[in-house]
């Protein structure tokens, strides 16, 4: 029998002011699973994760969270519940330093410590003393990656983290990911890229126009590799 999903999303119907952006989002998150959207600019993955963080009220449905309703809660509540987001803008202080960006969030017990974060980014270490706002593209998504860490978030949501990378980086980004997977953590990832996200993800939703249209298993994607970029495309 399958468990009981981490994250359970139902009828999720979200607006901005007046404008009606996502209609009738279902979804769900096992446990140790690593799930991705994608769609085209405009097709409402990062409403998703945005309504499913608290960070956009204005929406209905319901979000349940470890078998709980957090459809309610205020973001930060529901990042203590064990929810954390690095949002597509990455999110570095840009005049703190790395360690300083490193040292801000307080671990909290399960969550990474400041001398596990400079092990598994040996990078953030040469660069302790930089100012934020002087690192790689690829040294901020890993820094901003490492800031929610600190919490030990029991699930993920990524956007886009591949966005902008060389190919090099893009590849350690999987590898931290993979072994985030390892450790027993939850993602879910916003992609446009599909190489990366077909890499790393059990299992994927497809969002046209504010709706979940389809769903691909990691198994099934080899065969449904055209229908897939036939939605990636503009
Ligand atoms: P992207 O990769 O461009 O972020 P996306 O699939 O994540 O694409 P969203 O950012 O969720 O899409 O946007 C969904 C729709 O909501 C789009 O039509 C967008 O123009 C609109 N939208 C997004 N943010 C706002 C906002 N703050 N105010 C009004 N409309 C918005």
């Amino acid at each position: 029998s399958t468990p009981a999903p981490l994250l359970d999303v139902r009828n999720l119907d979200a607006y901005y002011g007046q404008s009606h952006v996502l209609r009738g989002v279902n979804l769900h998150v096992q446990p140790g699973e690593v799930v991705s959207l994608i769609g085209r600019n405009g097709a409402g993955k990062t409403t998703t994760l945005k309504s499913v963080m608290g960070v956009l009220r204005s929406r209905t449905g319901q979000i349940r969270f470890a078998g709980q309703d957090i459809t309610r809660l205020p973001s930060h509540r529901v990042a203590a519940r064990g929810l954390a987001w690095v949002p597509e803008e990455r999110a570095v202080m840009s005049t703190l330093t790395v360690r300083e960006n490193l040292e801000l969030p307080p671990a909290r017990p399960g969550g990474w410590s400041l001398e596990r974060a400079l092990e598994a980014f040996p990078v953030l270490r040469e660069r302790g003393h930089h100012p934020g706002s002087k690192l790689s593209g690829g040294e901020q998504q890993m820094l901003a990656m490492v800031r929610v860490l600190r919490a030990g978030p029991r699930l993920l949501l990524l956007d886009e983290p591949s966005e902008g990378l060389a190919p090099v980086i893009v590849r350690r980004i999987g590898d931290i990911i993979e072994s985030l997977r390892a450790d027993g953590m939850a993602v879910l990832l916003v992609e446009q890229n599909l190489r990366f996200a077909s890499r790393l993800a059990d299992r994927h939703y497809v969002f046209v126009d504010g709706q979940v249209v389809d769903e691909v298993a990691r198994d099934e994607v080899g065969a449904r590799h055209g229908d897939l970029l036939k939605y990636l495309s503009v």
